[in-house]
């Protein structure tokens, strides 16, 4: 079902640009210069096109935040998948963590002449001048899963509701605890990254309440804890919570983190703990760290990405749930974007989100919790990774 859904979108996207890039070719401006070396060397994947008039230089430019991380590394390949095929004139660049790195590559994929940019920014703030250079270049910019903050040079944006993704986090915390008193330990993403706001608000909404009639006790942050009487916090409250409890998306910075918390909590801190970890490469470095905390019984971490690795933790019964962002869904719809701002169209907009300077237009997908009870039907029977990745599947 999915796949004729996919192969019909990627027909109509072949036709679309390819009629996109015969208009291109008759205007006079945009002639594509020799692509010069810098910035783009981190990781480079173009398909070249099946259509006479693309000659290899990249129609849409996309640029992924890191290669470190598995989620971005499956956006890279649900990208590729769709693009494979239809013979599209793409070229993806990463920025390995490095804002410069990533202002770098979009000025290399306006020299080759794109007119659209798909872009994660490693820092919604800091991207803000490579996007405004696009938009000189009157090239479309989509931001793609993460917001850029603070500016009109951002056309459409492409997401997850993130929201409900840090929703769906706090109510498997909520759904699997017992009586009252449940140490609970926050974990955040990268206060530079404008979902770790988002995530972390989403779960706010569905936790408060619930530490407010004492089914959790606060033991890792005291920021939160000043504020767990507030249903709902400004931006300038979740950044005093998230500045403390931060990753940084790094699962070293969250092991660290975790192994300083249970360091100085006492044994009647631990116990049977519910643990918020903001995303799946740190959720499996928190959860072994209170894996093998000898005070503590049992926890409960979510996550999220379905990572392949997570996947195999929650069978496994080392992490507790993730929550399924379908990559494929997202690619998709950033192409579909694209292809409609290369004909001269506006993308379908259900909902809009302010990025400090405008309503940026956007049509965000819903996400799935898993855990073991439908890690199978979520996972593996919607053909999102393979049964043969992963042992002691039932
Ligand atoms: C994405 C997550 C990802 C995280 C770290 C967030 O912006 O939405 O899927 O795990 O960044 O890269």
């Amino acid at each position: 079902m999915q796949n004729k859904v996919f192969r019909a979108f990627l027909l109509i996207f072949a036709i679309a640009l390819m009629a996109g890039m015969v208009t291109a070719c008759a205007a006079p401006a945009a002639a594509p210069a020799a692509a010069p070396a810098a910035g783009g060397d981190a990781a480079t994947a173009t398909t070249e096109a099946a259509a006479p008039a693309a000659s290899g230089a990249p129609v849409v430019g996309i640029v992924l935040p890191t290669k470190d991380e598995p989620r971005w590394i499956q956006d890279e390949t649900r990208f590729k998948d769709l693009l494979a095929t239809a013979g599209v004139p793409v070229e993806i660049l990463f920025s390995q963590g490095d804002s410069a790195k990533e202002k770098a590559n979009v000025e290399t994929l306006l020299t080759k002449g794109i007119k659209v940019l798909i872009l994660t920014p490693q820092d919604g703030a800091a991207a803000v001048a490579a996007a405004e250079e696009a938009k000189k270049a009157g090239v479309k910019v989509v931001a793609y899963d993460r917001l850029i903050l603070g500016t009109d040079a951002v056309d459409y944006y492409v997401t997850f509701d993130s929201n409900a993704v840090g929703a769906a986090q706090a109510q498997y915390l909520v759904d699997k605890a017992t009586g009252t008193g449940n140490p609970l330990y926050l974990y955040a993403g990268a206060a530079s990254d404008n979902n770790a706001f988002l995530f972390f608000e989403g779960a706010w909404k569905v936790l408060q309440p619930k530490i407010a009639d004492g089914t959790f006790v606060i033991k890792n942050s005291s920021e939160a804890t000043a504020l767990q009487d507030k249903a709902e916090l400004t931006r300038d409250e979740l950044a005093k919570i998230i500045g403390q409890v931060t990753t940084n998306w790094d699962p070293g910075t969250a092991k660290n983190l975790a192994e300083a918390n249970l360091t100085v909590a006492t044994a009647a801190d631990k116990g049977n703990v519910s643990i918020l970890a903001p995303n799946d490469g740190t959720a499996r470095a928190i959860a072994d760290v209170f894996a093998t905390d000898p005070d503590v019984k049992s926890y409960v971490v979510t996550g999220q990405d379905a990572e392949k690795a997570s996947v195999q933790y929650i069978i496994d019964g080392k992490q507790s749930m993730t929550v399924l962002k379908d990559v494929r869904t997202l690619a998709a719809d950033a192409i579909a974007a694209a292809t409609a701002f290369v004909n001269g169209q506006t993308p379908e907009q259900t909902n809009t989100y302010n990025n400090g300077k405008i309503d940026v237009p956007a049509k965000p997908s819903a996400v799935i919790a898993v855990d073991k009870d439908n890690v199978k039907a979520a996972i593996v029977d919607s053909g999102y990774w393979p049964a043969s990745d992963f042992t002691g599947l039932q």
